[in-house]
């Protein structure tokens, strides 16, 4: 069996049936539901809404070459730099290469999945250079020595008690702090770093070409500290991120709002031109934006896969997942976890295809992640893609083939099928009990065939 599966299923086990892990996200996931529902009624027409970002979506992929270099020039004018990162070395050695011409020692970060793709975290550390996140979620995460598990909330596994506790022991704070003492401490602490920093690091949500700006969208006011205060900025954002106008904002960032958190609209929305102006105050001297591939081309190449670069990472997608609000976010392994994670994450150059295949099969198809998605993109018809492809590859495990190729000869062999009912439930016994799991009982087989009832009319 592939590492990584052996892993999922070790991890799966232990999540699924932990009744406190259980309560936390029923807890968190419940008072996201909540809000949402209330967010959306600032839609007059949701269904419109969401269709209308699809397409303009599916026009900006279309259309993207063409939008990329419109951006590029545009932000170019204004004295940013561009680099292009076709995959996640060229993306690190830009990075690395701009840490040495600062002489870098202190970086402060923004939340964003994207530096998690590069390892940008592990990169820097490994080359003398701290790191701070700054998002309070990511601190967190990051004080604990985790990586994040939701893509919006990295910390919503944890409670205010374990984080009262994980400061008290890290920080001395008290150890029954309240989550506001604990946030003023977290503020005080990166005031001072936000001043010292000499690069600051954000990802981007949304790439503007007709502006050629990027746009930042938190709650926080820490990615806004980040990408003034330090003279350098570096950005990397993946190339998917685009829009055509910043007037399409109107309608993506009330969307990401909504389907992310529930609010009506995020508190700090910012739109990055370049780096500071010489009439203006505020910003860095230096400012780049990484356009990141790894992979992005070759799914929008994929007719099958295309729609899944139209994602906003909004997360709805994963809180509305029966497996993910099972088994939860560090199981997936993976930067991006959850039904959209299980789509892209086996295309992303981030390992190989068989690495992590085996996320799409960690599925009910149930449909509630299509459903729920504000850009209507068809996740579970791509689950079942990735599914296929698996298959048509070869790529299931070995013990499975030989079960399903088993399952075929018997099904097709009358005498087999109308063999004795303790054989049948001897052969089941042992050869199937493992794979349907030690929690499940095997279901027995009945006193009579349907051909034997068949036969005598029963049926
Ligand atoms: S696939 Fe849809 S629901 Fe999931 S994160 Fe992306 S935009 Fe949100």
């Amino acid at each position: 069996m592939n590492k990584n599966l052996a892993t999922f299923l070790e991890k799966s086990e232990e999540k699924a049936f932990s009744k406190e892990h259980r309560k936390r996200l029923k807890f968190n996931m419940g008072k996201y539901h909540t809000k949402v529902a209330i967010g959306k009624q600032q839609f007059q027409n949701l269904e419109q809404a969401r269709q209308l970002a699809k397409n303009i979506k599916a026009q900006t992929i279309n259309n993207l070459p063409a939008l990329l270099e419109e951006f590029e020039a545009k932000f170019t004018a204004r004295g940013g730099k561009v680099i292009w990162a076709e995959d996640i070395p060229e993306a690190q050695a830009a990075i690395s290469k701009i840490m040495e011409e600062k002489a870098a020692k202190v970086v402060v970060k923004s939340k964003s999945m994207i530096t998690e793709e590069i390892q940008l975290n592990q990169l820097l550390e490994n080359q003398g250079i701290e790191v701070l996140e700054t998002d309070l979620g990511e601190f967190i995460v990051q004080v604990k020595g985790e990586a994040p598990y939701h893509i919006v909330t990295p910390a919503m596994h944890l409670s205010k008690e374990d984080i009262a506790e994980l400061f008290h022991e890290k920080f001395q704070t008290a150890p029954d702090a309240s989550p506001e003492a604990l946030t003023a401490y977290v503020r005080q602490v990166l005031r001072e770093r936000f001043t010292q920093a000499d690069i600051g690091i954000s990802g981007g949500n949304f790439l503007l070409a007709d502006t050629g700006s990027m746009v930042l969208v938190e709650n926080e006011g820490n990615g806004r500290l980040t990408t003034t205060l330090p003279k350098t900025h570096i950005a990397i954002v993946g190339i998917e991120k685009m829009l055509p106008s910043i007037e399409d904002l109107d309608l993506f960032l009330p969307l990401l709002a909504t389907f992310g958190t529930g609010q009506n609209t995020t508190v700090y929305n910012t739109i990055l031109s370049g780096p500071k102006q010489a009439h203006e105050v505020d910003g860095p001297e230096e400012m780049y934006i990484i356009l990141l591939d790894n992979g992005r081309s070759d799914v929008m190449a994929d007719e099958h896969m295309r729609e899944s670069m139209y994602c906003i990472r909004c997360g709805s997608c994963l809180n509305n997942c029966p497996v993910y609000q099972t088994i939860g976010g560090h199981t997936y392994d993976s930067p991006y976890s959850g039904p959209i994670g299980a789509v892209i994450s086996p295309h992303l150059k981030i390992g190989e295809f068989e690495d992590n295949v085996h996320l799409s099969q960690a599925s009910s198809l149930c449909g509630s992640c299509t459903e729920s998605c504000p850009v209507n993109i068809n996740l579970h018809q791509m689950l079942l893609y990735n599914r296929s492809y698996e298959e048509a590859e070869n790529l299931r495990p070995k013990e499975e083939q030989l079960m399903w190729r088993a399952w075929r000869t018997a099904m097709l062999n009358r005498s087999m099928m109308n063999a004795p009912r303790f054989s049948k439930n001897l052969v089941g016994n042992l050869f199937l009990s493992k794979l349907w799991g030690e929690r499940r009982e095997l279901p027995k087989f009945p006193k009579h065939t349907f051909n034997q009832l068949w036969k005598k009319g029963k049926v």
